[in-house]
């Protein structure tokens, strides 16, 4: 699906993100961040030029960001750049409690910055027997293959379908082939196949 459905969704919908940088130790940190605007160039939030979280995001200009509620969740990593107050009076406009947190002139202290080249995820389990998963990207990067696939020299036993907790292998031929927007990437069909034919791409 077109990554705007997704950014839509992390914006409007779950609006409130756990956002992961590497912090001074070399660990990685996290904190809550809200994700207050979207656009066909990215995803956009802001942060107070005195945190600590600015000083690494400027550093190390990327980040990776995890949303969810109720059993839908988007994830994005992906690099990001600070755009200074470009944006922040609309950021203000649509996201109308942040002018009680920095009313007036306060919002000085605040920058924005734009996830503007990313991998993202999508996954929802609202129904548990038939998960659903989608990856997009933002920018123009080229995107990975990751999951499982079956390769040349499956004999159509079967044996992985019977392990597969979603059902999501397509056994009416040959090699049979796995449902990509469905699979957990669990990994149970590569264990069992004896023709070790089902890679994973990582
Ligand atoms: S990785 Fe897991 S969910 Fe995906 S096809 Fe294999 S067994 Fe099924
Ligand atoms: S277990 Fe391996 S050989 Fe058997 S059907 Fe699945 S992919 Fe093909």
């Amino acid at each position: 699906m077109e990554n705007k459905v997704y950014l839509k969704k992390l914006v409007e919908e779950l609006h409130s993100a756990t956002v992961a940088t590497i912090g001074a130790d070399g660990h990685p940190q996290t904190r809550v961040i809200d994700m207050m605007l979207w656009d066909d160039k990215g995803v956009y939030f802001l942060t107070a030029k005195g945190k600590e979280f600015y000083r690494q995001v400027m550093e190390q200009q990327f980040i990776a960001v995890s949303a969810t509620k109720g059993k839908v969740s988007v994830s994005l990593r992906g690099k990001v750049k600070n755009i200074g107050s470009k944006r922040l009076d609309e950021i203000f406009e649509k996201n109308v409690y942040m002018q009680e947190i920095y009313p007036d002139d306060t919002r000085t202290a605040l920058e924005v910055f734009c996830v503007y080249e990313a991998e993202g995820e999508y996954f929802d389990i609202g129904d548990p027997s038939h998960v659903v998963r989608d990856s997009f990207v933002i920018g123009d990067i080229k995107t990975k293959q990751i999951g499982y696939f079956v390769g040349q020299g499956c004999i159509g036993c079967k044996l992985c379908y019977s392990v597969c907790p979603q059902k999501c292998i397509d056994i009416s031929g040959k090699p049979v082939v796995i449902d990509q927007n469905c699979c957990l990437h669990c990994g149970q069909c590569a264990e069992i196949c004896p023709k070790q034919v089902i890679e994973k791409r990582s």
